[in-house]
């Protein structure tokens, strides 16, 4: 196939971007290496509603999210904070009232943030969409390999992967040894951490005077939040896991177990019944994380775009997931801010008008 821009990556950036380009007319196939569309916003479906296993909020302050809610026609309601927090020390005494609820103010969205995907990827030709297809090689001429086989001649590609994970494709010619080592030593946000989701009847906790927020020395759940729905349906709790990427391979069954047991000490023994849990360690996908993720940063990275990649094979070769955002970078909003800045740079007008940049 032939098309005006490729596009590597059916999450929220080169969604966003697929959209802007449909929407001006510029010709475009996107390749999503995952059966589903969406990377890092992934949802647990329960017979009640969707639980969050990757972003749960956004926050006032965020235009091009709100904006695209506000599109999309779907419902925002503010994360739950009624009630006490709770803090569970190392011994593993859980102590109440414990200042206020650390999400108190931001926004979750009904049928949970999956809902801007679907919502997204409904607009789009379906003929332009490939899921399934891995990209394995990209020739300097615009040639795009997948593992299906499939090839795709493109006048411009854009990668709308976490950079670390573009570093793996295979390039041809391969990219200079100062700009591989530029895309590794950027930290691909939240990559390595792990989501523990467990789904009740009812928010038990709520009716006991608890806002579902709690912290822990102890763990497995370092940070713990209510996960429910608007309505409190489906009732779920989620909790960050404190354990190491590297500790946590291969126990799976283990993390739910000692995770039970931890929220029944937090929440009541009711906690300790779930109608279904589920773990989602992120640090095992390879889609999203490379080994340089095992460890996380401790603080929030400087993003932005990445100087050295400028300019790259004559100005057809540009990188745009949320990592290389101008603007809140890491964030779903900054998976739109570079959206937008790469529709800027690639959309035809834009190069008829500067042909330098
Ligand atoms: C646990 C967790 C919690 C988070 N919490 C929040 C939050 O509360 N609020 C917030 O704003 N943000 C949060 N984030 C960050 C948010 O998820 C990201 O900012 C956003 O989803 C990034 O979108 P993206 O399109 O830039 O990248 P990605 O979602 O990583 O998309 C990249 C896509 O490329 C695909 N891909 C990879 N390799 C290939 C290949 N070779 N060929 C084709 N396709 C490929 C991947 O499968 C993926 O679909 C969280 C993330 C995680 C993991």
């Amino acid at each position: 196939m032939k098309t005006e821009i490729a596009i590597v990556g059916g999450g929220l950036s080169g969604l966003a971007l697929a959209a802007r380009l449909q929407d001006a007319d510029v010709d475009f196939h996107l390749f999503e290496a995952r059966s589903r569309l969406g990377g890092r916003i992934a949802v647990l479906n329960t017979p009640t509603g969707s639980v969050d296993l990757g972003p749960s909020w956004f926050w006032p302050g965020q235009p091009r999210i709100a904006s695209l809610v506000n599109d999309l026609g779907v419902r925002a309601f503010p994360q739950y904070a009624t009630g006490d927090v709770c803090f569970e020390d190392d011994r593993g005494t859980v102590h109440r009232g414990m200042g206020f609820a650390s999400m108190e103010g931001s926004f979750r969205l009904e049928g949970g943030m999956e809902s801007l995907i679907t919502g997204v990827a409904a607009r789009l030709a379906d003929d332009r969409v490939h899921v399934a297809s891995r990209v394995t090689d990209i020739a300097q001429g615009g040639r795009l390999l997948t593992d299906r086989g499939q090839w795709c001649e493109a006048k411009t590609v854009v990668l709308a992967l976490p950079p670390r994970v573009a570093a793996k494709l295979r390039f041809h010619p391969a990219l200079d040894k100062d700009v591989v080592r530029e895309l590794q030593h950027v930290p691909t946000w939240m990559a390595g951490h792990a989501k523990f989701v467990a789904v009740y009847d009812t928010p038990f906790w709520r009716t006991a005077g608890l806002s579902g927020d709690a912290t822990s020395r102890r763990g497995p759940l370092a940070e713990i939040h209510d996960a429910s729905g608007a309505e409190g349906a489906p009732a779920a709790l989620f909790g960050f896991l404190g354990v190491p990427a590297a500790r946590r391979r291969g126990r799976d069954d283990e993390i739910r177990a000692a995770a039970l047991q931890q929220l029944a000490r937090i929440f009541g023994p009711e906690a300790a019944a779930p109608v279904t849990t589920s773990f989602m360690d992120w640090a095992c996908e390879p889609e999203t994380a490379t080994e340089l993720d095992a460890d996380p940063p401790i603080g929030h990275p400087a993003y932005g775009p990445l100087p050295p990649t400028r300019g790259l094979w004559k100005g057809r070769l540009h990188f745009a997931s949320t990592e290389t955002a101008p603007d809140m970078g890491g964030l779903m909003e900054g998976a739109l801010a570079s959206a937008e800045r790469i529709f800027n740079l690639v959309s035809p007008r834009r190069q008829k008008e500067f042909p330098a940049s």
